[in-house]
């Protein structure tokens, strides 16, 4: 059976853990080629390198740029254009968070969270749509959240960050519609990866209650489905959208969180 990336290139920025990496291999076993990019150890680095190479073989090209300025967003999409050749698909997944009242926010992290998670998808998309364009074929995925359609309390930068990548997502998605390039957002609620589990344990602790109790009533209090999305399941939206059938997707913002925002 044909694969259904076989022939495009990638780049998927924050690819070093979690839901980034997820989307890299993802893309790698349906047969694109792709760029990393993200922070972490050298050996974290080589490891994440090292399990997209056993998939697509030779050396996988990264990125080490840092997405809060929008220069090294820039720096790393000339990197991926000369690593990859071009860049078909481009898959905005970097983010970070900070919770905090408020009144009591710290600038510094206000205005990282603005720059990493919305502000890099902007430069991005403004460096490599016009060779989408100039190919005539291309796909843009922003990696939002639940908190890009509904709102919770502390986390003021990182729900005006995510409704922000949901306004930009449509934005371009009209400017492009009248071609075969496509941009949406997935919006997730919460995905087990290695950082959002670590948060049961101290969760546990901190109310005196089981594991078990901790991650539904506290860490998944507003995820109905009281379970974990998973990496792969969110890979596997964005392998969709990416994909030979989606074409008329577009401008969407879709939700993956257990009907959160249902409810
Ligand atoms: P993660 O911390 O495992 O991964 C984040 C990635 O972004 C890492 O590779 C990190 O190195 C990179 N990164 C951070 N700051 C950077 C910078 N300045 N420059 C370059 N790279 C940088 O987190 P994750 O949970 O996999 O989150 C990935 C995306 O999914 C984020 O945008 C996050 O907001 C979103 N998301 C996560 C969840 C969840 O439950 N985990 C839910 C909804 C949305």
């Amino acid at each position: 059976m044909s694969k259904s990336l076989e022939g495009r290139t990638a780049l998927v920025t924050g690819s070093t853990s979690g839901i980034g990496l997820g989307i890299a291999l993802a893309f790698a076993r349906e047969g694109a080629k792709v760029m990393l990019n993200g922070f972490g150890t050298p050996d974290a680095i080589s490891a994440a390198r090292g399990e997209v190479a056993a998939i697509a073989g030779g050396e996988t090209p990264y990125s080490g740029a840092d997405l809060s300025k929008a220069e090294g967003v820039r720096q790393m999409c000339t990197e991926a254009e000369a690593a990859l050749g071009r860049v078909d698909i481009l898959v905005n997944n970097a983010g970070i968070q900070f919770v905090s009242p408020v009144e009591e926010f710290p600038d510094a992290k206000w205005d990282a969270i603005l720059a990493i998670n919305l502000s890099s998808n902007f430069h991005a998309i403004k460096a490599l749509l016009p060779g989408m364009k100039a190919r005539n074929w291309g796909r843009i995925v922003n990696v939002a959240s639940a908190h890009g359609l509904v709102a919770s309390p502390f986390k003021a930068a990182y729900v005006a960050a995510k409704h922000g990548v949901v306004g930009l997502t449509k934005t371009v998605a009209i400017e492009v519609a009248r071609t075969p390039i496509t941009c949406n957002a997935i919006c997730p609620g919460f995905v087990r990866t290695p950082l959002a589990e670590a948060q049961v344990g101290p969760l546990a602790q901190k109310h005196g209650v089981s594991e078990e109790a901790a991650l539904t009533d506290f860490l998944l209090e507003k995820q109905p489905s009281k379970r974990w999305v998973e990496v792969d399941e969110v890979a596997q939206m964005a392998l969709y959208l990416c994909g030979p059938n989606s074409g008329a997707v577009n401008g969407a913002a879709l939700s993956i969180d257990g009907a959160w925002t249902a409810s």
